[in-house]
């Protein structure tokens, strides 16, 4: 065929309505586009029964509709893989799609799940849920008390869950010795706040880990995904659960994020030194009472920190200023030109976010006071801007607290 294999219509035979409905491509071409294509489509077209059964049984390699499988899924899951040191990867519609596909996938009524006391506020609640409504029975633990997680553990334990770095105290978490405390139990890790840049949950012995790619992965604040990363067996069960459940992501997302991650070492890196020099500032200023950062040697988690993270703490410190709770609104009103207040984290640029208004608003309140999760804390999402600017901007609006 000609150089487009859109057939002719010299002849005038075919209506409009035919030439625009059915389109011009598909071109075939050797030479091998340079950044991998962007595969927006609801299915394959197959060469007929005969190619359709090839495809399902494996024997050759193909995709057929979108939501059981993409080739944009396929990159992204298998470059976040190849980082984590898994045997594969899935994607999923956003992080709470991972959590809910590894629920779906590896729990049943009357399974028991011990988790981590402190987790992202949605996967807490998700928790509550499937307790709640579907039977599944959940023991919240300290995940770095190894005697509370050996005593949790039930002849129906089906899953540890717990968070590499948590949300939004930044206590991280000693996986070897959590995997030990757990002997045979898988254990899943949320690796979204450390990255595979500074820390490899499954070279330490988790059995899954899962991103919110919609934070550092991706990278530019533009994106909804979530992956999860495993090994075959593991990760065919959670792909059967995205497929049947419909949690699979769109391709265009992936596809920003394979882009996204090209960068992330460069931008974990920067953040992480950033954020050190954030924290240190901000532990030495008059208007603040605490700062979490594991970074720090005033954090709980340091000594943890040193030993798992050698590069880096991460781009994530909470604040507690002296005002408390009454400092929250000015302060985001006077920051709101410089570092604006957005509900989400791991930008490029620097954000600041209010945990128990927005990721754990949903708890009950005393008990996330009871976690240290008080209503005066704010979480800074430091990015790759000038580590300069970002700190004249802080102290200016500090300084203007009442
Ligand atoms: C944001 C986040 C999630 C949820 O991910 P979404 O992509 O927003 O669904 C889960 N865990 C952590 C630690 C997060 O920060």
């Amino acid at each position: 065929m000609s150089e487009s294999d859109r057939p002719s219509n010299e002849a005038g035979s075919l209506h409009d309505e035919s030439v625009c409905a059915r389109g011009g491509w598909f071109e075939e071409f050797t030479t091998r586009p340079s950044n991998p294509p962007l595969y927006q489509t609801t299915a394959f077209d197959l060469h007929g029964v005969e190619q359709l059964d090839a495809v399902t049984s494996a024997a050759e390699h193909g995709y057929i509709y979108t939501r059981d499988g993409n080739p944009n899924h396929s990159a992204f899951a298998a470059d976040v893989a190849a980082l984590e040191h898994a045997e594969a990867g899935a994607v999923c519609a956003s992080g709470m799609g991972a959590v809910s596909a590894i629920f779906l996938s590896h729990l049943k009524t009357g399974d028991h799940v011990v988790a981590g006391r402190i987790l992202y506020g949605r996967t807490s609640q998700q928790l509550g849920e499937l307790q709640r409504r579907f039977g599944v029975e959940v023991t919240f633990c300290d995940a770095n008390s190894p005697d509370a997680l050996s005593s949790a553990v039930r002849q129906t334990t089906k899953l540890c869950l717990i968070e590499s770095i948590s949300n939004p105290l930044m206590e991280v978490v000693d996986l070897p010795a959590v995997v030990t405390a757990m002997g045979e139990v898988p254990v899943v890790v949320d690796n979204t706040f450390a990255t595979p840049c500074l820390f490899r949950p499954i070279d330490h012995g988790a059995a899954i880990i899962f991103h919110s790619a919609s934070k550092y992965l991706n990278g530019h604040g533009d994106v909804m995904l979530g992956v999860v990363a495993g090994n075959h067996h593991a990760v065919t069960r959670v792909r059967r659960i995205t497929s049947l459940f419909g949690l699979n992501a769109n391709p265009f997302e992936c596809w920003l994020a394979s882009r996204g991650l090209r960068t992330l070492p460069l931008r974990v890196r920067q953040a992480s030194q950033n954020a050190l020099a954030v924290a240190t500032f901000l532990a030495s200023h008059a208007a603040i009472s605490r700062v979490y950062y594991p970074g720090l040697s005033s954090h709980a988690s340091y000594e943890i920190a040193q030993r798992l993270l050698p590069d880096g703490a991460g781009g994530m410190v909470s604040f507690e200023l002296k005002a408390g709770e009454s400092g929250v609104r000015p302060l985001f009103r006077k920051l709101v030109e410089t570092i604006p207040f957005s509900p989400t984290l791991a930008d490029v640029r620097t954000t600041v976010s209010w945990p128990a208004g927005t990721s754990h608003k949903f708890m009950d309140p005393d008990e996330r006071r009871a976690w240290g999760i008080s209503d005066g804390l704010i979480r800074l999402s430091v990015g790759i801007d000038s580590v300069d600017d970002v700190i004249t901007e802080l102290d200016a609006a500090l300084n203007q607290l009442p």
